[in-house]
């Protein structure tokens, strides 16, 4: 992080459901890292999928965002919008050789791999690293390929704010990814990375479960040239029966939630779940912001405490 400059966070959900409750911690914990420090906070809508994340539902995200008393400093970002900026960035990785067209389908990746480990992407067995301009142009007659690429035989090491060091090595570990699907739309690293950079985004808070992608986009800002942001990767949300929260709990969503409670109630219910405040009680994000500090915020899975 350089120096002196104000630190700018965000929260960048993807909206193909409705907001849950542990979509809401993410971002109450971002705004209160960012806010607490005198920083900025951005909303990046990642809606690169557009027929999975319709406009009903960005602009279901951002009401339900307001309600909470939320606020940021420009107007959110749409990663729909923006797939001319992603292109000149692949282009750019494709001048420096470390992309290549994959035309593996489904069933091959599932072949090749031995099973994986948890919920982590399986390891590609580079079958298409090497295919030589005459293969290519033969199996783009039928197919369009995916884009991937490299990563090096090398480990990627940094210090998680909130998880201390975590270190990997990216052929072993994750493998050659896919930066543009073969229908076209653009990966989420990718995007991520780009959109991050560009709208000076300095410290980045999200859930544990992207750990795993971070020193891929690490890699990704080195090879672009661009100043990797802090990093503070937080526990999930889990509920009663020790379940991580999704988008299929209906119970959860705001819908239900806001019948029966004020946006200072749920704020309080999540801040106290957290570690924030030591008891459950309604709070505002001004006094949150008050009293947030990052050694108060629970490193283990987080139990939701439902009054
Ligand atoms: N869009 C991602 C999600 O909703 C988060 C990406 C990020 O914070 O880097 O899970």
């Amino acid at each position: 992080m350089s120096g002196s400059a104000p630190v700018t966070g965000r929260f960048a959900p993807t909206p193909s459901g409705r907001l849950h409750l542990g979509n809401l911690l993410c971002c109450l914990l971002a705004y209160l890292s960012a806010r607490s420090k005198g920083g900025r906070f951005l909303l990046r809508i990642e809606d690169l999928d557009v027929p999975r994340c319709p406009k009903r539902l960005s602009d279901q995200c951002i009401e339900d965002l307001r309600f909470l008393g939320f606020d940021w400093d420009e107007a959110p970002l749409y990663q729909s919008e923006r797939t001319e900026i992603y292109r000149r960035y692949l282009e750019e990785l494709r001048a420096l050789g470390l992309v290549y067209p994959c035309f593996c389908t489904r069933a091959q990746l599932h072949a090749a791999i031995a099973p994986n480990l948890g919920d982590r992407e399986p390891v590609y067995s580079r079958a298409c690293a090497a295919l030589t301009e005459e293969e290519i142009a033969l199996r783009q007659r039928t197919r369009s390929p995916a884009i991937r690429m490299r990563v090096p035989d090398e480990a990627f090491a940094f210090e998680d704010g909130h998880f201390g060091p975590v270190c990997e090595n990216l052929a072993r570990d994750c493998g050659d990814y896919i930066i543009r699907r073969s229908d076209g739309l653009f990966g989420y690293q990718l995007a991520v990375v780009i959109d991050d950079a560009l709208s000076g985004v300095s410290e980045i808070v999200r859930g544990r479960d992207i750990l795993f992608s971070t020193p891929r986009q690490i890699h990704l800002q080195k090879t672009l040239g661009f100043e990797p942001p802090a990093y503070y990767h937080i526990p999930l949300l889990m509920d009663s029966q020790g379940r991580r929260l999704a988008k299929r709990d209906k119970d959860l969503d705001l819908t239900a939630l806001s019948r029966h409670m004020t946006p200072e109630q749920i704020l309080g219910m999540l801040a106290f779940s957290a570690g924030i405040i030591p008891e459950n009680r309604p709070a505002s994000l001004d006094e949150l912001t008050r009293v947030f500090c990052w050694e108060n915020v629970k490193r283990e899975d987080i139990l939701l405490a439902y009054p």
